[in-house]
């Protein structure tokens, strides 16, 4: 099933967060996130997509994507994935095992997987081995908002949604309390601070936050690649430590848990290798007891795969979905959790298609 068209395609839809505007990302801060999509066509026109993590509106990625790593694939067999996945990484591996790279390989994964299914007359979830659920649970992943009346106002309107888990982005203490005190017993609450701390200072926070009883502490130490600093956090016993998303490849997971830094693993579809890659760190954290909750901050084709491979692991893990209401819907609304829950797909691969309306109205060129 030869590949003759790899192309990628750069979105940026507005939202709405309910308050002030989220994280930079190393540029303005703006209501606004990216879908950068991999589409790839085979000769007979069945098309696969797959996603690559992007903020910003990042034209270099998409360039380096279509210069440098997409035409690879025109002439490949789409159905042999493991192999186009390898090469890809072994030609490609002295630009990076982490990042850019790494992302467009995923993405790449990801559509091959949505071609697979549809070749297959089957969602990816039955080719994953079937489904344990027909519904995702969805923790509201909640913006920083770096103010208690935004914070606490937030918390209570995703409760009333019937959100049971959430998960705050704030990094100070009278935010992150007022957020807990909010939530009482109707909710868990997961605390995810994107590694600002050094050591001592993570120290201190964890005796800090003991009384928050947070269902897990993500990311709290800088660098993310710091796995003996999360060991040493992990060690004082209060609280679960959560990690991953800054991962590469299976082998930075088996790094972590060597280092006994995590008690919940979390790569993520479109950085760390796409499903295939994702599949075997779910074995790899079943055979050491670690819980595997994949990050997911992305809308598009790696959202709808992550719902799959969710669906498809005997504890089913909670899905992440960033708290905000975007301008327009890739996929009609499918993606969307109804009282804290998302449908799997039932169609063939991923199951659902982009709008191209929608693609066409927020494309970046
Ligand atoms: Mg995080």
């Amino acid at each position: 099933m030869e590949i003759v068209n790899a192309e990628s395609i750069l979105i940026s839809i507005p939202f709405d967060a309910g308050g002030i505007p989220p994280w930079s990302f190393g540029g303005e801060p703006k209501c606004a996130f990216d879908t950068l999509f991999v589409r790839i066509e085979t000769v007979s026109g069945i098309v696969g997509w797959g996603e690559l993590f992007s903020r910003n509106e990042d034209t270099t990625l998409k360039d380096m994507m279509d210069k440098r790593v997409l035409p690879l694939l025109i002439g490949q067999d789409a159905t042999q994935i493991g192999k186009i996945k390898f090469d890809l990484e072994f030609q490609l591996q002295n630009f990076g095992r982490i990042g850019p790279i790494v992302y467009g390989i995923s993405a790449i994964d990801t559509a091959l997987w949505d071609i697979k299914g549809k070749l297959a007359g089957c969602p990816l979830v039955d080719l994953l081995g079937g489904r344990f659920a027909d519904e995702v649970e969805v923790y509201a992943s909640l913006l920083r908002y770096g103010n208690i009346n935004d914070v606490t106002k937030i918390t209570r309107e995703v409760i009333e949604k019937g959100y049971r888990y959430i998960k705050l982005h704030e990094i100070t203490l009278p935010e992150i309390y007022a957020a807990v005190d909010a939530a009482g017993n109707e909710a868990k609450i997961m605390l995810d601070v994107n590694c600002p701390w050094s050591i001592s200072e993570a120290l201190h926070y964890d005796k800090k936050l003991e009384a928050a009883n947070l269902l897990w502490l993500e990311e709290p130490v800088w660098p993310p690649e710091h796995y003996k600093g999360l060991a040493q956090l992990r060690a004082t016993g209060r609280h679960p430590i959560a990690a991953g998303e800054n991962a590469g490849s299976m082998h930075d997971f088996v790094s972590m848990i060597e280092a006994g830094a995590i008690d919940i693993a979390q790569p993520d579809i479109a950085k760390t290798g796409g499903v295939t890659e994702l599949v075997k760190i779910a074995a790899l954290c079943e055979a050491h007891g670690i819980q595997f909750v994949p990050h997911c901050a992305i809308f598009g084709p790696g959202q709808v795969a992550t719902i799959h491979l969710n669906a498809a692991l005997r504890s089913v893990p909670l899905l992440e979905r960033l708290y905000c209401n975007f301008e327009a819907e890739l996929y009609g609304g499918a993606t969307l959790p109804k009282a804290g829950f998302v449908k799997v797909p039932k169609g063939p691969g991923l199951g659902i298609e982009p709008d191209s309306d929608v693609i066409n109205r927020y494309r970046i060129k």
